[in-house]
């Protein structure tokens, strides 16, 4: 292995530059003063120059003919006005994709990518840097805390607003600051209403098909959900069929949809398709074929029976309670009676006298 066939090389970062061997001729040199950089070597073939820049000290490659027409620009002290320009605005300087896109982290620790303008901008004390990472997370707490999740953007486009999903499986745009002060309700299952009575219902409809469909839901006042919302024909062949007080629309909510939980995973293929019922009932689904109505009767049946037992068990509690509450009024009037009485003073047992009674 013969070592004269070896290159000299110079490194720029990752970069290798094979040198050139050529005379530099001396007006060169003069341009690069002019410059202020130094031409240390020719490099890759007769047109790239390897220069050493006056201001800071380090290497880069140029054109012979950028060095004659114009000023070659040195990434390192570009890079440094980058950092010192970034260090101005708070954030840390990463890197830059094209010339004014840089890559930065932000004081949370986030790394993102910002256009130079904002970054002077924000040197400047016009504006500040949003974390969108920490934002979404904020959001999604802040809705986690009021029992919703951020599904995504507010779908009429309002930058103030967002789409929600609720516990209760209701979707609603709600604007960002309403739900940081929780002044909303939700359209699904909205306070009022989760505390009034509600029903648990099954209601019946001859489909045009030919089928017969059950649909099952909760509503506080399922005749008129039957007439006024769900028939689309005064005349439809459509009956309810089973109702069942529930005490609250939120414990009738919770009930419903664990039902159509239950349904769809033991009678998927008695789900039918909207295509079917459209136009017919207005509803977008839980719509059943009737050959599953007895089995759909006894979960009802079950329904009703845990339904009664939760509400004897509520009325104990309930009677428990106020019983309580009218023991408690009675040791209180009992405290408050002169001590010598007959029952005078806490802890005075018969049999264990207090010392001040002795
Ligand atoms: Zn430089
Ligand atoms: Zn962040
Ligand atoms: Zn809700």
């Amino acid at each position: 292995m013969s070592f004269s066939n070896l290159q000299p090389i110079y490194t720029i970062g990752e970069e290798d530059y094979p040198i050139y061997d050529c005379d530099i001729p001396d007006h060169w040199h003069d341009w690069a003063d002019e410059k202020g950089y130094e031409i240390v070597e020719r490099v890759i073939d007769r047109n790239h120059l390897y220069l050493r820049c006056d201001a800071c000290g380090e290497h880069t490659v140029s054109k012979v003919f950028v060095l004659r027409t114009a000023t070659p620009r040195c990434p390192h002290c570009l890079n440094d006005r980058r950092r010192r320009l970034c260090d101005a605005a708070g954030v840390a300087f990463l890197g830059a994709d094209s010339s004014h896109d840089f890559w930065i982290r932000l004081p949370c620790g986030h790394e993102t990518c910002r256009q130079q303008s904002l970054l002077e901008r924000v040197a400047a004390g016009k504006t500040g840097i949003r974390c969108e990472e920490c934002l979404d997370a904020r959001l999604a707490a802040e809705a986690g805390a009021r029992g919703w999740q951020v599904m995504g953007d507010d779908p009429e486009g309002d930058h103030d607003y967002l789409l929600y999903r609720h516990g209760c499986g209701h979707k609603q745009r709600i604007a960002i600051v309403n739900m940081r002060t929780g002044r909303f309700t939700c359209g699904g299952c909205s306070d009022t209403w989760t505390r009034a009575p509600s029903h648990i219902y099954a209601m019946r409809f001859g489909l045009q098909s030919g089928r017969d469909a059950i649909k099952v839901g909760f509503s506080r006042d399922p005749w008129s959900r039957l007439r006024h919302q769900l028939m689309t024909d005064p005349q439809q062949d459509a009956e309810l069929i089973r109702v069942i007080p529930v005490t609250t629309g939120h414990d009738a909510i919770c009930r419903e949809k664990r039902l159509h939980g239950t349904l769809c995973a033991l009678f998927p293929e008695a789900v039918l398709e909207q295509a079917e019922f459209a136009g017919q009932v207005k509803v977008k689904s839980e719509l059943y074929c009737a050959s599953i109505a007895p089995e759909i009767m006894a979960l009802l049946d079950d329904v009703a029976l845990r339904v009664r037992s939760l509400a004897r068990h509520r009325a104990r509690q309930a009677r428990r309670q106020e019983r309580r509450i009218a023991r408690r009024i009675k040791n209180r009037q009992r405290r408050k009676r002169p001590a010598g009485g007959p029952q005078a003073g806490r802890g005075c047992r018969a049999g264990h006298p207090s010392p001040a009674n002795e």
